[in-house]
Formats: structure tokens, sequence, C-alpha cells
């Protein structure tokens, strides 16, 4: 059993407003929504196999909005999470329990902006991805004509497109050209679906097919819950500078650049300045990450997306390979990459986006970096 105490903030009590959750047969992110942040001292019981989780949320109480029919169990038997206890512990607290068929890794974190604490739960003492079960059962995991993939015996199988934003999330607008960074995401993610899709090896999950709200946390859930193989976020950039311009490519990691932090600030939707309470976050959960291997995914598209613009148009700039700490990536078990294609706030950039010609070359150039990635696994 896993317990977990928050300690008394030092203001107002916090609201408890929300509990999501996505639960899967081998993995489940479940979400707080709280008014405030918390700071947590966490401890962990002997015996933490068991399937049991819970927790107290001091100084909490339930918001008046919180759903009345998640005050006090929620049956869920949605994959591995059986159901959700929540409430009063006493006059201060609030308790949750979650009941498992079975906890192994466990993993924790915090959004802030509002602030949310994550729970991501494996059935596994370990994540293992499509990829790596077929490597470790030595099995083909694919049949139908002969690829890239099978050649090489790697299994990568399952990939994972994330078109940013969507719905009441529209990202970055360009007004003069009247053009939304969350339509050009889902035109160019779906044209790299068509161009995989083209190979009978890949299944290809979109974490949306259409103009509909997708939460960060939940694209993360996706990729895991499906056991993807590759995780590859998809965005338009944006920057005060009218000039800036060009291809980049990100990483989860810390970083001291500047520029890097206000790029996963907007991405974030929140602050460069509440950006920094994220170092801690960090640190808890880059030893799950695949961060080598997702530099590594990241260069291979950025190499892709550079070399296949610039056969067809003129100043494509190279801002390279970068590293900060977006949310959308937080938690993916599997090498991943946020590319932001190409600046939605440049005159020129907007106008070549706008054209479907120049979204299919972005979606090869994706689709290049992805095939040499999976080759260079091989080598
Ligand atoms: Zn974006």
């Amino acid at each position: 059993m896993l317990a977990v105490s928050l300690a008394l903030p030092a203001r107002g009590p916090v609201n408890l407003q929300n509990i999501r959750y996505y639960s899967y047969p081998e993995y489940t992110r479940v979400v707080l929504d709280l008014s405030a942040d918390i700071k947590i001292a966490e401890k962990t019981l002997k015996g933490s196999s068991s399937g049991r989780l819970f927790f107290d949320l001091k100084n909490c109480r339930f918001a008046a909005d919180y759903p009345f029919e998640k005050k006090n169990e929620i049956k869920i038997q949605a994959g591995n999470l059986q159901r959700i206890r929540i409430g009063k512990w006493n006059a201060q607290t609030i308790r949750v329990v979650f009941d498992f068929d079975k906890i192994g890794k466990y993993n924790r974190f915090y959004l802030t902006s509002p602030f949310r604490i994550v729970f991501d739960i494996y059935s596994q003492a370990e994540f293992v991805s499509h990829a790596q079960q077929a490597r470790e059962q030595n099995l083909p995991v694919v049949q139908g004509s002969p690829s890239i993939a099978r050649q090489l015996g790697l299994g990568v199988h399952r990939i994972v497109i994330d078109p940013g934003h969507g719905g009441k999330d529209p990202g970055t607008i360009n007004r003069r050209l009247d053009l939304q960074e969350k339509n050009i995401t889902l035109d160019i993610g779906k044209r790299l679906n068509a161009i995989l899709n083209e190979h009978a090896e890949f299944e290809i999950i979109l974490t949306r097919c259409r103009d509909e709200y997708v939460p960060l946390e939940e694209r993360a859930a996706i990729a895991n819950s499906n056991q993807g193989d590759i995780f590859v976020s998809i965005h338009t950039n944006s920057a005060p500078r009218q000039t800036a311009r060009g291809v980049e490519s990100y990483y989860l990691n810390i970083t001291a650049d500047p520029r890097a932090m206000e790029v996963a600030a907007q991405e974030n939707a929140m602050s460069s300045k509440s950006m920094a309470d994220m170092r801690t976050i960090l640190n808890q959960i880059l030893q799950n990450s695949k961060i080598s291997e997702s530099r590594i995914l990241c260069q291979s598209i950025q190499r892709g997306m550079v070399a296949n613009l610039k056969q067809k148009y003129d100043a494509v700039d190279d801002l390279g390979v970068k590293k900060a700490p977006f949310y959308v990536l937080l938690g993916a078990q599997m090498p991943s990459a946020l590319i932001e294609v190409s600046f939605l706030s440049n005159l020129n950039e907007a106008k070549r986006l706008a054209s479907p010609s120049y979204r299919q070359a972005v979606a090869a150039g994706l689709y290049l970096g992805i095939i040499n990635f999976i080759q260079s696994l091989g080598k």
C-alpha cells in the first residue's frame, strides 16, 4: 500500500474540484483538479505491491461544484482501476483511495495553472512498449509485405501522432491570415497518418482526429495505454519577433535557454514564471523518461523535415534540436518528440502553412525522420 500525505499549505483551504481518470488494462492515469497548489510530503508504506493507493488532502474541501456522484465511491471497473473512494476524513482532510487490480510502477507529478496532481499507475513493475514486448518474446509483430521494421527485426509498430491543441484550445493564431494552429496540426497529422498507413507494418494512433479538446495530460496517457513505440506531437511555432522562422524539435528535459522556456510556456498555456516550478517535477520524472532515445528521435525528425522542405522551398532555417519541459510529453514512456514545424507568427511561413502542398511536405519530412529513426535503432 502506498500512502501520500499532503502537508498544510500556508493559506486558506484548497478546493478539490474534480477527479478525472484514463484507465486501461496495464495503465491508468488519474488527475485531481485543485483550486491551488499543495506541497506534498510523500511516504511509501511497506507492502506496496497490493492494489490500493490512498492519500490525504489536508486543509482541503470539496468545491461547491464538485460532481456529487463522485463524492463517495466511484465504481470504475475500467482497465485496471476498480474504484475510487473519496470522502471527508475529518473536518480539514479529504481522503482519496484508489483500488486497483494490481499496482506495479507508480509515478506522480504536478501540473500548475490550474494546479493538478497526476498519478500514473502501471499494473506491471515496468512499462513495456509494444516494441520491447516483441523483442523480448522474439516474435514478429506484423503481417504483410516485407517492411523496414521487419527487415530490421525491431518490432517498432505503434506510432502515436499528436496533433497539437484542438476544440476550445486553438493554439497560436494568425489573425491577419485567419489561421489557427489547431487546424494546421490536425491536417498535418492526418497527412502523416496517410503516409505511414502505406506501410502495413505500422499501426497509427492519433490522439485526436477531429476538432476536439484533448487535455495535455490525456495525450501521453493515450500513448502509454496503447503501448506506443514512438510519440510525435505536432505544433506550429510563434514568437514576438515576427522575423523568427524555421523548424525546431524538442525533447523533454530541463533547460536554461530562455527562448526554449518561452516556447514550452506557450505550449503549456502558462507563464514562464510558473514554469520554474517544473524543475522539481522534472527531476522526479526524468529518471523514467527515455531522454537519449528522444533526443535521437528529435535529431532524426529535424533532419528529415529540414532536408525535405529545402528541396522545394527557400529560406528554411534549421533551428536545431532543443530541450524544454513540455507537459504534453510528461510521463510518456516511449521516445517522444515535439516538433514546431514552422512559425505561424511569420508571414511567409504562415502563408506556406496555409497551403496544402506545404503541409504535405511537412508531413513527408516528419515521415522521413520517423523512418530514419527506426532504421537508426537497427545499427
Ligand atoms: Zn502548439
